[in-house]
C-alpha cells in the first residue's frame, strides 16, 4: 500500500502498532465510532482479528522500518498506539513517535511493568496488563460478592 507523505497533522487520526486481540478491538471501536485509524502489522494474517466491518486502513509492515512509519504517515498522526507483544519494539517506535515525528499522545503496552519507568521518562503514556489485572483481581478479592451469596441462599431453599 503506497500513501503520500502528509506534512499536516490531522486532529484525529490514530495509528496502530500490533493488530493482536487488543490492537483490533481499540482500532474495530474507533472504526465503528467514524474515527480516522490504521493499524499496521508485520504478520498478515494478523489482520483477520478485525471485525469484517472495520473500515480503517490496515498495513503490513514491520513498526521498526523508519521508511513503513513515514510511508503510513505517522507525521500527521494525532495519537499513536503501539500495542506489539515486545517492550522493547514498544519502546524504539514510541520513542520515534515523539521525538521523530511529534505525534502528541502516545500510549504503549510495557508487558514488563519494571520498563514503565523509562517509558514515561521519555514522554511516553504506559499501561501494563499484569498491573491492571492484579488491580483488578484485589478489587475483586477484597469484595463482597452478593451474585454468590445469593446463589448460596438459593440453594438452601431449594433444599428445604
Ligand atoms: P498480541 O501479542 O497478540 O497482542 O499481538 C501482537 C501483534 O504485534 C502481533 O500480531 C505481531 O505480529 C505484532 N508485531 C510484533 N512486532 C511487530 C513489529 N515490529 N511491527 C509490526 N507488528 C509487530
Amino acid at each position: 500500500m503506497q500513501l503520500k507523505p502528509q506534512k499536516k497533522k490531522s486532529s484525529s487520526f490514530t495509528i496502530i502498532i500490533g493488530c493482536g486481540k487488543l490492537g483490533a478491538s481499540i482500532a474495530d471501536k474507533i472504526s465503528d465510532s467514524g474515527g480516522d485509524v490504521l493499524i499496521l502489522d508485520k504478520d498478515k494474517d494478523a489482520f483477520r482479528r478485525l471485525s469484517p466491518h472495520y473500515g480503517g486502513m490496515s498495513v503490513v509492515g514491520d513498526a521498526l522500518d523508519l521508511d513503513k512509519l513515514k510511508e503510513i504517515g505517522m507525521q500527521k498522526a494525532a495519537t499513536l498506539l503501539v500495542v506489539t507483544n515486545d517492550d522493547n519494539t514498544n519502546n524504539m517506535v514510541a520513542q520515534l513517535a515523539v521525538h521523530l515525528f511529534s505525534v502528541k499522545r502516545v500510549i504503549a503496552r510495557v508487558v514488563d511493568r519494571d520498563k514503565e519507568g523509562i517509558f514515561n521518562s521519555k514522554g511516553i503514556q504506559t499501561f501494563c496488563p499484569v498491573s491492571l489485572s492484579q488491580e483488578r483481581i484485589g478489587q475483586l478479592l477484597s469484595a463482597d460478592d452478593p451474585v454468590v451469596d445469593q446463589i448460596v441462599d438459593t440453594e438452601g431453599e431449594d433444599n428445604r
